[in-house]
């Protein structure tokens, strides 16, 4: 299902989180406020089970709300779903802050070492340590081991870096 940039960024975000599922369910969610499950399900066309899991993934992101009701009709509580559009900006940032925490892991742990290769492309580099236990020779292929450059590398992840914290500032 195709998703412009028009579409709501709360409809964008879901569909970006679980695909087609919960595209389907966030519009719903938008058109309708406060469904339950059920009604959810019928103007969506998907499982109950599906719709379900969507709701409470979507929830667990703090991304929409629930609250207890009671069926006048059938007698028991069922919840009403109500999507939380002003909690998709923090959402979003939440996201950034993850990835940029992880590239700042991988940037770490490039300038924590030097590397070593034997220059044959289904062999993985080795750290420093590694090399010198095995006389430098590759542990998969025998052959000599080099020292690999990753200044590529850590210049890829600085500047990824730096363009989601200034990004995160705006
Ligand atoms: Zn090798």
């Amino acid at each position: 299902m195709l998703v412009d940039q028009y579409e709501d960024p709360f409809v964008r975000i879901a569909s970006m989180i679980g695909g087609d599922e919960y595209l389907k369910v966030a519009r719903s969610l938008l058109k309708s406020e406060d469904a339950t499950d059920e009604e959810i399900a019928s103007s969506t066309g998907l499982r109950i089970n599906m719709v379900r899991k969507v709701l409470y993934d979507l929830f667990g992101k703090s991304l929409i709300t629930g609250i207890r009701v009671k069926d006048e009709r059938k007698g028991w509580f069922v919840y009403r779903w109500r999507s939380r559009r002003d909690e998709v900006e923090n959402f979003i940032e939440g996201q950034k802050k993850k990835i940029s925490e992880r590239l700042q892991q991988r940037l770490d742990y490039e300038n924590a070492s030097d590397f070593y290769h034997c220059g044959n492309e289904d062999c993985p580099r080795v750290t420093f340590e590694d090399a010198l236990e095995g006389f430098f020779k590759c542990p998969s292929c025998g052959k000599v081991l080099n020292l690999k450059k990753n200044d590529k590398s850590k210049k890829a992840f600085s500047v990824k870096i730096d363009e989601i914290r200034k990004d995160m500032r705006k």
